[in-house]
């Protein structure tokens, strides 16, 4: 039997697995697709939020100020990246700068710092491509930005490192309550037995609840649409630029990514009950449109993908609780935006919730430290030739557009819970993340999966389900 057995292995469960890997506790985490952050946590817009717009006395205005502050000590311990690059909510009438200035309020009430008024010489001497027609802006310091999987990845594999189970692959299909724990069961006819469930399943939490609790739960899916460009139009704006919020959603926003590249989106759209993920022409152009209030120009021939990302939205405030009916059955679910930016704190919350359920006894050989895959085109001539002394993969470019190395891809394939797709790939090294978008680089990247793992070539997969990346007959 586990200890504590945490179902879905995004940046929720992937924060939780981490957290609970310092306490001498047997952990497995199970993920029905066959990667880390492969759910919501894929596709989102990558921002560790200030937290000025969230509402007092709300989980989501707790934890999105304690989840901020912890990342300057999580990106250096766990290697991944993370700027501070501040933020601009933008006002561009006297309504918006009354809402400005209540924003600004609410944001000190719930204890955070760096907020200022700015006015329009201000604003505009901070970026210069920002509409003219701006009157002043919030200026939020503590804004900061990441990748959102490469975060999450750091964590889980720091968690597998200090003894946690990771099982993907492992579709939960059903869970039975037994006396005093749970048996869980998975699509593949595997049962595990759990003392302690976390459902930390995203956009299907609401299926997993009502395994369990009487008191049925609905998610309700909220579609953002984004455009990506490459990294010479991140240049545009080097802080994120917010519109005012409206009453549920922050509005589509323009930002730098922490790579480099410019990233316009997210607009809301609520779907019916069927996750469709497609992008479509009025999603772009409502982006895009809404992007030049904010900027001057966004470069159409620097637009190198288009992709959207589901909010899995329960009730305005995260569900953060054991379930009132099942003893020991914890829900972390409805963890729309910010769960990215609270997702570490959104651990330690959880991590106390089980203190009267099971012993907490600190594992002396906890180790906190991760070291990320050797960013090889970030070094100095010198320190590439030294590299490539010791290992001759590294002076073998692969990825053109982004100059990943052979050497990058074969430690993401070959480190704990490493890349099994071409997408897992790309989201450990950016290897195909570039203007060509793996036109270049599919194929080589596909055959060093194929040779590291030693499979066929034509059994590579792009991304998750019969995605083969080459289609030929064997003999
Ligand atoms: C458009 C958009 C923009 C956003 N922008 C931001 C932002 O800028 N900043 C911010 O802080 N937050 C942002 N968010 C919110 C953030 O992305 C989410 O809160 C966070 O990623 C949720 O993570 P999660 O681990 O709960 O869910 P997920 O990442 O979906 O993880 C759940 C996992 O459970 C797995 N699973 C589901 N069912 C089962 C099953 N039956 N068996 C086994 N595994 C299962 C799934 O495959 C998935 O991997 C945004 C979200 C969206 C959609």
């Amino acid at each position: 039997m586990t200890d504590v057995l945490i179902i879905g292995a995004g940046v929720v469960g992937s924060a939780i697995a981490r957290e609970l890997s310092k306490y001498e506790l047997d952990i497995t985490i199970l993920e029905k697709d066959s990667d880390i952050a492969e759910g919501v946590t894929k596709a989102n817009s990558g921002i560790v939020h200030a937290g000025y717009n969230e509402k007092i006395g709300t989980l989501k205005g707790k934890l999105n100020r304690e989840g901020n502050d912890m990342f300057d000590s999580l990106s250096k311990d766990l290697d991944f990246k993370f700027e501070r690059n501040g933020a601009l909510v933008l006002g561009f009438s006297e309504g918006d700068m009354v809402t400005l200035e209540e924003l600004k309020k609410n944001g000190e009430e719930l204890g955070i710092k760096g907020l200022s008024i700015l006015d329009k010489e201000d604003t505009l001497n901070l970026e210069k491509n920002i509409k003219e027609n701006v009157k002043g802006a919030l200026y939020a310091k503590t804004s900061g930005i990441v990748s959102p999987y490469e975060m999450t990845i750091a964590l889980a594999e720091n968690a597998a490192l200090n003894g946690a189970r990771f099982k993907l692959n492992s579709e939960v299909t059903g869970i039975e309550k037994v006396d005093g724990f749970y048996r869980v069961k998975l699509k593949n006819g595997e049962e595990i037995e759990a003392q302690i469930v976390i459902n930390a399943a995203g956009l299907y939490g609401d299926k997993i609840n009502n395994m369990v609790s009487k008191n049925v739960l609905k998610v309700k899916g909220v579609k953002g649409e984004y455009l990506l460009l490459d990294k010479v139009s991140g240049k545009l704006t080097n802080k994120t630029l917010f519109t005012v919020p409206k009453k549920d959603t922050k509005g589509v926003l323009v930002t730098k990514t922490v790579e480099g590249n410019l990233l316009v989106g997210p607009n809301a759209e609520e779907l019916d009950d069927v996750f469709d993920f497609s992008v479509t022409e009025e999603g772009s152009t409502e982006v895009n449109d809404k992007g030049l209030d904010l900027i001057n120009e966004i470069p159409e021939k620097r637009i190198i993908t288009a992709f959207s990302g589901i909010r899995p939205h329960i009730k305005s405030d995260f569900i953060i609780e054991e379930a009132k009916d099942s003893k020991n059955f914890i829900n972390v679910i409805g963890i729309d935006s910010p769960g990215l930016t609270c997702a570490p704190a959104i651990a330690v919350y959880v991590k106390d919730l089980l203190k009267d359920k099971i012993e907490l006894k600190e594992d002396t050989s906890f180790n906190g430290k991760r070291k990320g895959i050797l960013r090889f085109n970030e070094l100095s001539f010198d320190e590439k030739n030294e590299v490539i002394k010791e290992n001759r993969a590294y002076g073998k470019l692969i990825c053109k557009c982004e100059l990943i190395t052979e050497g990058e891809i074969v430690d993401a394939i070959n480190r704990p819970l490493g890349a099994r797709t071409v997408d897992g790939v790309k989201r450990r090294t950016r290897a195909s993340m570039g203007g060509c978008q793996g036109v270049g680089c599919l194929i080589p990247i596909a055959t060093i999966i194929s040779r590291e793992l030693d499979i066929p070539l034509n059994k590579v997969m792009k991304n998750n389900k019969n995605s083969n990346v080459i289609g030929f007959k064997e003999d």
